[in-house]
């Protein structure tokens, strides 16, 4: 989350979620969606509900080409035919495909096309109140990423686990990349394997 009001992909069950760190889920104004592998967002289904059915303010998803076609039809597979019939006409949604640089919901975001699996994922540079928050998504460490993190007050980048992570970025990497950036505070996340001293818990609210 950013800010009480943009969500930066979409895996985990959003709602419980959500309402368990105190986060309106009708307050989400926008979506920044780095790639479309289910552990990115197959925790919108219910989100979507909840905007359809519980709060129909507008909501903007912001993504890789493609979006619109991919999340619909994640929606149709989640709700079959009431989907289009009941439920789409009362969704008051916006999809945008990410430029290299653009708005939305009032914030300034660039996008850098980092290296992951066969279609790659989207870094977004987001500018809130002054800095410049970096979010990876899922990629391998190559240049584009110190490209998404250079001169970033904070970034959110993945650190998928210790060795050789296939598409991903390990810990001895994330090490590195951190040592390259030293003036950006870094949050590792996408940790699948091992265990990390000090690590956060799950659903532990940082304040940054
Ligand atoms: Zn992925
Ligand atoms: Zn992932």
């Amino acid at each position: 989350m950013v800010d009480g009001r943009l969500l930066l992909d979409g895996g985990a069950p959003l709602l419980p979620h959500l309402r368990r760190v105190g986060v309106e889920a009708g307050d989400i104004e926008a979506v920044f969606l780095t790639h479309f592998h289910g552990d990115h967002t197959l925790g919108l289904p219910p989100f979507v509900l909840h905007r359809v059915f519980v709060d129909q303010r507008p909501l903007t998803f912001v993504g890789p080409a493609g979006l619109e076609e991919r999340l619909e039809a994640l929606w149709a597979v989640s709700w079959g035919p009431d989907w289009r019939r009941v439920m789409r006409p009362k969704f008051k949604v916006k999809y945008l495909t990410a430029r290299p640089s653009g708005r939305v919901a009032g914030l300034k975001y660039e996008t850098v096309k980092l290296d992951h699996g066969t279609s790659g994922c989207n870094g977004y540079r987001i500018h809130v109140n002054g800095k410049v928050i970096a979010y990876s998504g899922d990629t391998e460490p190559t240049a584009p990423l110190d490209k998404l993190v250079d001169g970033a007050d904070v970034a959110i980048v993945e650190a998928t686990g210790p060795g050789d992570v296939f598409s991903h970025m390990s810990w001895e990497a994330a090490a590195s990349l951190k040592k390259r950036h030293p003036k950006t505070r870094f949050l590792f996340n996408h940790v699948y394997s091992g265990t990390v001293p000090g690590a956060v818990k799950d659903l532990q609210v940082l304040e940054v």
